[in-house]
């Protein structure tokens, strides 16, 4: 069994504190079994604010497979993070309790049956009010999880990272795949047309009118290339001028990052953002209600050093940090 710490012993007001990583100076962080960020696992403690779970589901893609081994690449990749973010000024987790709730059990060969079985699994686990953070599994499972988050929510803003607008109506007369999430998803009205937005937009498209049935779906645009003209501080102000105060859900496809950040996901482009960049626009968000986000897309296979689970990894030590920070 892996070591597990007790972190804040000391405070007594805090009730049960929450449980934290393994101890990285008892058991060196490469060793042990792996849960996201060396965390309990959900069944080991009675109670959590923050869920991360897996989602191995890749039934949805259009191009190159293989992002149902990203929750354990990721995972895998996230080994190295540290209690303490100086960028968020919080301890994601000492402040809240966050465990591993493992994978969601998910059909591989029926999208309509697995979305349904994503929905229940992920309402599970927010249904009492805890935050989720998923790890992908293919983008095809924004749509369930948005479904679950308006269970609890009701419509939500939703900020959409990706280099896709992932806004098609259909792919072979497919309604359910990881082009069409937010087409289906704006259809039952699972989000907020004037606070949401992608961010990221690039690449080629297969017709002008892609960006106009999209614009009328309600979302702004933060075209990649608004980053070299306007700079992350710029970004971040115009997406939290449009969030407001409302229940906020973050869904981040690795692809939005470019090759050289990211080359492991299934439909890489060209001229993407920098992880940099990425992290610096995900912080701004500090103090907004994030109740839920995801982290989709990564395709192990094609990755050369873990570069794209390591960030991968990262963004959802973010995301977790933006939960400790979150009103309650
Ligand atoms: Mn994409
Ligand atoms: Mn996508």
């Amino acid at each position: 069994m892996p070591r597990v710490t007790r972190l804040d012993e000391d405070n007594d007001t805090a009730g049960t504190p929450p449980v934290g990583q393994t101890d990285g100076q008892a058991s060196p962080r490469y060793a042990g079994l792996t849960t996201f960020a060396r965390l309990p696992r959900i069944e080991d403690v009675p109670a959590h604010d923050v869920a991360v779970v897996g989602v191995p589901f890749d039934a949805g893609v259009t191009y190159r497979p293989g992002a149902r081994f990203g929750p354990g690449a990721i995972r895998e990749a996230s080994r190295l993070l540290r209690p303490y973010n100086p960028h968020l000024d919080v301890m994601p987790f000492r402040d809240q309790q966050v465990v591993d709730a493992g994978d969601l059990p998910c059909n591989p060969f029926d999208i309509a049956a697995a979305s349904k079985e994503i929905e229940e699994g992920a309402h599970e686990l927010v249904r009492g009010g805890g935050r989720l953070v998923t790890l992908g599994g293919d983008h095809t499972i924004a749509y369930p999880l948005l479904r679950a988050m308006n269970r609890v929510h009701g419509p939500v803003a939703l900020v959409h990272f990706d280099a896709h607008l992932d806004t098609w109506d259909t792919y072979f007369d497919a309604p359910l795949t990881h082009g069409t999430p937010f087409r289906r998803a704006a259809e039952e009205g699972l989000f907020l047309p004037g606070a949401s937005a992608h961010v990221g937009i690039r690449g080629s498209l297969y017709d002008p009118q892609d960006l106009s049935d999209d614009a009328e779906l309600g979302f702004a645009v933060v075209h990649c290339a608004d980053l070299e003209t306007t700079g992350v501080r710029d970004v971040v102000a115009r997406l939290r001028h449009r969030i407001g105060t409302a229940p906020l859900y973050v869904s981040v496809d690795i692809d939005v990052l470019d090759p050289a950040h990211a080359p492991a996901t299934g439909t890489p482009e060209a001229g993407g953002m920098t992880s940099r960049e990425l992290l610096g626009v995900i912080r701004g968000f500090k103090g907004l209600d994030l109740v839920g986000a995801d982290v989709v897309e990564v395709s192990p296979a094609y990755d050369h050093a873990d570069i794209t689970s390591v960030a991968a990894a990262n963004l959802a030590y973010e995301l977790v940090s933006l939960c400790a920070g979150a009103p309650r």
